[in-house]
């Protein structure tokens, strides 16, 4: 096969067969195509899209690129849950061990931070000495100890993820539904996972700006996880600001320590259990959402998920320390606070400036071998229907390059709109998507 009449024939809006799918995903892979000519492969797809059984066929390609892991040994049923990527969207580092102190296996594989959106990878690893590149026999004993662990695809599980994942970051393909939905399942499904809940984001910070664009992606991702086999619902949650008040890696891990502690922001909570409750449901572990909800408000108030976090952290090389000594983590060199030149209501935040701000700070990549600055953080101190005074901090930065953090600030300051008029709180879980349809949350 020809590399180059592949990749027109999707330019020109033809269907791939496995064979060519196949075919293009292992010769990069081996290092026989080029990153410029997988990178032009990508923005066809993007542009032309996939259909089902072409997605499917990515998906399967990119899944056993890798290992297959079987979970067979650990009892009961094994659930994971996944973001479509979002901006201080540190909902797994809560979930993942609330989940796991309800008695549910959680083997999460993650993802780094892709375009204006920060990862799971990313945030974790700013916590002193942790480590999310585990063998897959590290992993495997971890679930065994304590049910849960958070790893990245690595080279041998899903490695075409890890490799695609990137430079599409970095190549502007990363909103397509296809390529989102092979790239998410190709790791999910290799983790051995039974279940899996879906976080897809929708609104102007998400990948899926609208509602439409949202439900097509929640329904591609419930259909070819039903063609492998497994049981999946989808929640669609809101990114029209940022989830809690933390946007950048070790901060978003406070954040999320401090949720655990029962202390986080009340938009993170809603978020978390709403997705907790559905792992639980589909995990058997409970009836209906009242009472999944209720066991996990009561494993963050008896601290048992507190403790199951410190446990993840240590069976992973870090430092559970950082739980009661947030010093640990290191301070930046400037604190710039971005301030409101008018009086009113906050009516509305560009969520993609905030995320590509965070970017620019260094909280993620411009380019493949970018180095993340774990420290840098926005933290959001005027959320949707607050009220602001003229002077006023709508946020604060905390930068290690003065220049970087000007540059942020004025990106932040644009991002807010504040109007005389009052605008109302935002909901942040929208609707349930399964295999029967679409249901208004909560229902
Ligand atoms: N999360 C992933 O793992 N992949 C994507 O493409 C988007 C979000």
């Amino acid at each position: 096969m020809i590399t180059s009449e592949i990749i027109s024939k999707k330019r020109d809006g033809e269907k791939l067969t496995r064979q060519e799918i196949d075919f293009i995903l292992s010769s990069y892979l081996s290092g026989k195509i080029p990153d410029y000519q997988l990178s032009a492969f990508l923005m066809a797809v993007f542009i032309r899209g996939m259909d089902l059984e072409e997605t499917e066929e990515l998906t399967w390609s990119m899944m056993n690129s890798g290992r297959i892991l079987d979970l067979g040994f650990v009892p009961g049923i094994k659930v994971d849950k996944h973001s479509t990527g979002g901006v201080g969207d540190k909902v797994s580092l809560v979930l993942a061990p609330l989940v796991a102190a309800c008695g549910v296996t959680v083997p999460m594989v993650s993802g780094r931070g892709l375009g204006h959106t920060g990862g799971t990878l990313d945030k974790l690893e700013a916590i002193p000495g942790f480590k999310t590149d585990l063998g897959i026999e590290e992993f495997l004993e971890n679930l065994k100890q304590s049910q849960v662990s958070i790893i990245s695809q690595t080279k041998d599980l899903a490695p075409a993820d890890g490799r695609v994942y990137a430079l599409r970051d970095v190549t502007g393909t990363v909103p397509s539904i296809p390529l989102i939905t092979a790239s998410i399942l190709s790791k999910k499904l290799a983790s051995g996972a039974d279940a899996l809940v879906f976080d897809v984001k929708t609104g102007n910070g998400a990948f899926m700006q609208s509602k439409e664009g949202a439900i097509a992606l929640s329904r591609n991702l419930i259909k070819v996880s039903k063609k492998a086999g497994r049981k999946t619902i989808a929640l669609l949650t809101d990114m029209n600001e940022p989830l809690g008040n933390a946007v950048g890696n070790s901060a978003e891990v406070i954040e999320a320590i401090d949720a655990l502690k029962g202390k986080g922001p009340e938009d993170l909570l809603e978020v978390t259990l709403a997705l907790g409750a559905q792992m639980l449901i589909l995990a058997g572990q409970a009836h209906n959402f009242h009472q999944a909800t209720e066991i996990l408000s009561e494993k963050i108030r008896n601290g048992e998920a507190l403790n199951k976090f410190r446990q993840l952290i240590s069976q992973q090389g870090g430092a559970p320390a950082v739980i009661e000594n947030y010093s640990l983590f290191p301070k930046t060199n400037y604190q710039i606070e971005v301030k409101s030149d008018r009086e009113g209501y906050v009516n509305s935040i560009n969520t993609k400036e905030i995320g590509l701000a965070a970017v620019e700070l260094g909280a993620g990549r411009v380019r493949l071998d970018s180095e993340v600055d774990l420290d840098v953080a926005i933290l959001i101190k005027k959320k949707i229907g607050d009220s602001v005074k003229k002077n006023e901090d709508l946020a604060t930065i905390l930068a290690n390059d003065f220049e970087k953090g000007r540059k942020s600030e004025e990106r932040i300051k644009s991002a807010y709109k504040v109007t005389r008029q009052k605008s109302r709180r935002l909901k942040k879980v929208l609707s349930l998507v399964d295999e029967k349809g679409i249901k208004e949350f909560p229902h």
